[in-house]
């Protein structure tokens, strides 16, 4: 049977071959160097466009010419948002460099890891991640040698503003002996020109390495070039309501270094000509405090930020009429909740405040789908509040399916790829040149993750041409709007981060008193999102009916507090059991833990 495909309700966008520092920076720009790109919430200071570029060719030659990078290396950046992003971003694309991005909350463990799993030599950070980082680097897992050579790795983001152009000097941040910082790169001169990336190399080499966990599994490096770069900001350009770069500003507060940060907030906006307002955390009242102070007219949130705008009080003590557009991404968000934000911040709906949703993986670049109803007459007929928790259309340029049956992730022939019919759910499979290149040095994972199965992304001719399996569960409705149902894979979102369960039992399996381990995630409708749950066999079996299995129970959600970072904490329980149940091959069945918890939430 000829496979079900479904497209987009837009036209296509011609696929460019260009690297995306060229992309976000063209030879005739169309906005004036003197507009305001990116500027701190806390203190106002601002990089307009002009700076941003000087700052990052001058950011190149310092990492070209003192750390003596080369095209192909990596660099890490483990910083909260703060306007050095741009900076170091820009000016290690246009010095040929990899990036990859931490979270901040990590642990040295867990940015060891990455650091080593995606052979970065260079990290960025600031004083607060410091210590973190140098116990990261003298760790036996990434084993650099002398505290010499450490401290050759580090760069140092500064806490002030005296590396802004044209800011009021003030006494600058104290020097810590040996560490080269942001401002020490800056002085030493400017590259002529970027890294060139044309042709067949934007479409193969990688420039962002953010980590996803994929359908399963631990943390993998997501490689992403620059032309899933350069086609998904052109791609989410045509399906995003019109943008004014003298009338928008947008309210960066998610972090940077999850993918949906770093090309919404960080690339996206620049493209478009509009300024960022920056700031380092989520907080209640500086969110609502700074969308007055900047005239903030576009928000890019989490459903968690909404759930405190139906909530808080200082919500009602801030005058929110200047933000028309609330755009929620990277967990599912209901309609009531919607309805609920919308009510509150626009009692009378004057003037309208559109509150809407994005859908997409780290691995898709990320925006696949978006859900703001533009000005067409095919949706004349369709009200927005009709379509509220709908992901919206597939947008220009990729294709989706939803399969029913796969063989399991076996197939080998389109016969053996069984098509959702008409309003029946299946996994969404995506294709398009947004699609990531690979899983770094990672065959298992690319093997599973794409139909036809190639284990290595070079041996991938045409970019694109494979389907990438999601691992949610998806349907359309009649009008061509998808809606996501559920979730196949394992993964667990904490207010939109990755919570990896198969991270989370191997730590629990390192506890003395734990035989065995299973992690899901269930749902906190009050805080929308997912909470971790794990389930635990006590190497003591015959403490389990005793009290002690509460005991245990609470000693282990403490233990694990000190082990991973807070989006990964315990919250849904730690529950002692006889058995995690499993497949005869030893795979942990989740949808059996999935039907416990919600028999033992429901007894509640
Ligand atoms: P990440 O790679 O961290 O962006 O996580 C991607 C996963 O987040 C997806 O596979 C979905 O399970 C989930 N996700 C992202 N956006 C949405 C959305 N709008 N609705 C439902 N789930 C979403």
């Amino acid at each position: 049977m000829a496979p079900r495909i479904y497209r987009s309700p837009l036209p296509d966008k011609p696929i460019v071959q260009r690297s995306i520092f060229r992309h976000q920076f063209p030879k005739a720009s169309k906005y004036p160097s003197e507009f305001p790109a990116y500027i701190d919430a806390q203190t106002g200071a601002t990089l307009n466009r002009g700076h941003i570029k000087d700052l990052a060719l001058s950011f190149a030659y310092g990492l070209r010419n003192e750390k003596h990078a080369k095209r192909g290396d990596t660099i890490m950046m483990f910083s909260p948002n703060s306007i050095c992003w741009p900076v170091v971003v820009f000016g290690a694309v246009a010095a040929g460099l990899r990036c990859t991005f931490a979270n901040t909350a990590y642990t040295a463990n867990e940015l060891a890891y990455q650091y080593k799993d995606s052979q970065a030599f260079l990290i960025c950070t600031t004083r607060g991640n410091l210590a973190t980082v140098q116990q990261m680097l003298s760790s036996t897992t990434v084993g650099v040698a002398s505290k010499r050579n450490a401290e050759r790795r580090i760069i140092l983001l500064p806490d002030d503003f005296d590396w802004v152009p044209g800011a009021k000097k003030t006494d600058g941040q104290k020097l810590i002996s040996g560490l080269v910082t942001l401002e020490d790169l800056l002085k030493l001169g400017k590259l002529e020109q970027e890294e060139q990336f044309e042709g067949i190399q934007a479409e193969q080499e990688t420039v962002f390495l953010c980590y996803s966990s994929g359908t399963t599994g631990k943390p993998k490096g997501v490689e992403t070039t620059h032309q899933n770069l350069t086609t998904v900001l052109d791609i989410v350009v045509s399906g995003f309501p019109a943008l004014s770069p003298t009338e928008d500003r947008m309210l960066a507060v998610l972090p940077f270094y999850h993918i949906y940060g770093l090309v919404k907030l960080l690339l996206f906006p620049f493209l478009c000509g509009v300024s960022t307002i920056v700031m380092a955390h989520f907080d209640p009242v500086k969110f609502c405090a700074a969308i007055p102070r900047y005239k903030v007219t576009i928000a890019l949130i989490v459903p968690p930020v909404l759930v405190v705008m139906a909530r808080h009080d200082c919500v009602q003590q801030y005058d929110m009429s200047s933000l028309r557009v609330m755009f929620s991404g990277a967990a599912p968000l209901g309609g009531e909740l919607v309805k609920a934000v919308r009510s509150r911040l626009r009692p009378t709906n004057q003037p309208p405040l559109h509150i809407v949703q994005g859908y997409g993986l780290t691995e898709t670049s990320p925006t696949t789908h978006l859900l703001p109803l533009l000005p067409s007459p095919e949706w004349s007929n369709i009200t927005e509040e009709s379509k509220y928790g709908s992901i919206g259309f597939l947008l220009p340029n990729l294709e989706a399916r939803l399969v029913v049956d796969d063989k399991d992730g076996h197939a080998q022939t389109d016969d053996e790829v069984i098509d959702a019919l008409e309003g029946q759910r299946g996994e969404l499979w995506i294709r398009g040149r947004s699609i990531m290149k690979g899983y770094l040095n990672n065959p298992v994972a690319n093997t599973n993750a794409f139909y036809p199965h190639s284990p290595s992304p070079p041996s991938n001719p045409t970019p694109g041409s494979r389907w990438f399996k999601t691992g949610d569960i998806g349907v359309v409705d009649k009008d061509g709007f998808f809606w996501i149902v559920d979730r196949k894979k394992e993964l667990i979102k904490y207010k939109g981060f990755q919570v990896p369960p198969a991270e989370l039992e191997s730590v629990l399996l390192t506890h003395p008193k734990v035989a065995d381990a299973g992690v899901i995630g269930v749902e906190s409708a009050r805080e929308s999102t997912e909470l971790p749950r794990a389930y635990i066999v006590p190497a003591d079996p015959s403490i389990l009916s005793s009290e002690k299995a509460v005991e245990i129970g609470r000693e282990v959600h403490e233990w694990v507090k000190t082990k991973v970072a807070k989006h990964k904490y315990l919250r849904g329980g730690v529950i002692v059991v006889h058995a995690i149940p499993k497949s005869p091959a030893g795979k942990i069945l989740r949808r059996h833990l999935k039907e416990q918890a919600l028999k033992e939430l429901a007894g509640k």
